[in-house]
């Protein structure tokens, strides 16, 4: 098997080592033997959005999110039918904003985003720094930290990843982080976030192998450092 990924924009949206996504994400796979193509997509390059199986938009600065989001409208198409036929979206704080439908920065117009998924970004007055803890749905729970001004408010029926139980999450009012939409993630948890989230990092992992391969069984792995990290995480202060 292959895991062909798609790193979007990945010399302008990697604040805080976000690429330490696409790292993990491809030693998890090697790990079981399976091999791993990635790919940088900058500016102006066209998406083939049959041949991948996996997309990360990382985080970066208000004046990065300028320069991209005029290119990501171009790469919106591609990135819906990508989507629709199974591929993976992980997009974290910028990246995550401007798959919304706006990002309205502090300064200078709003930011047109791609409404891949249905969610609307406004700055807000301060900035949201720090540890967080969120609870899934399963009970589970992820560990990252956030450093962000943007508020991201989810439409109707639109899932969170989870709750904020430490820290802020999409705006530090409805206590909720994230979106899941499908097989469309977006995250305000930088760190990076896979590699201290094992079980996410295996189920993107598997929902990616599953557009072309079918359902898949993962080989677990020994997780003993990613899980002291983990443990260690959730005893940090917000
Ligand atoms: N510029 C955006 C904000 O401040 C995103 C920041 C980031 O990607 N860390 O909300």
């Amino acid at each position: 098997m292959e895991l062909r990924i798609a790193h979007l924009y990945a010399h302008f949206l990697n604040i805080y080592g976000d690429r330490g996504n696409i790292i993990a994400l491809s030693q998890r796979a090697k790990w079981r033997q399976i091999e791993v193509k990635v790919d940088a997509i900058d500016l102006g390059q066209e998406i083939d959005h049959e041949y991948y199986d996996f997309y990360f938009v990382g985080g970066g600065q208000d004046k990065q999110q300028i320069v991209i989001a005029e290119d990501l409208l171009k790469k919106a198409d591609a990135l819906k039918k990508a989507t629709d036929s199974g591929a993976v979206v992980l997009s974290v704080c910028g990246g995550y904003q401007l798959l919304g439908h706006y990002y309205k920065p502090h300064e200078g117009p709003e930011l047109k985003g791609i409404s891949l998924v249905d969610a609307h970004t406004v700055a807000g007055n301060r900035r949201m720094i720090g540890n967080v803890i969120v609870k899934r749905e399963d009970a589970t729970t992820l560990v990252g930290f956030e450093n962000h001004s943007g508020k991201t408010y989810l439409g109707k029926g639109v899932n969170a990843l989870g709750k904020a139980i430490v820290g802020n999450g999409n705006n530090g009012e409805d206590k909720m982080e994230g979106l899941a939409q499908g097989t469309i993630y977006g995250t305000y948890l930088h760190g990076s976030l896979l590699p201290k989230n094992p079980e996410f990092a295996d189920l993107l992992l598997s929902q990616s192998l599953s557009r072309r391969y079918g359902s898949q069984n993962l080989k677990p792995l020994d997780d003993k450092l990613e899980t002291q990290a983990h443990k260690r995480a959730l005893t940090l202060p917000a």
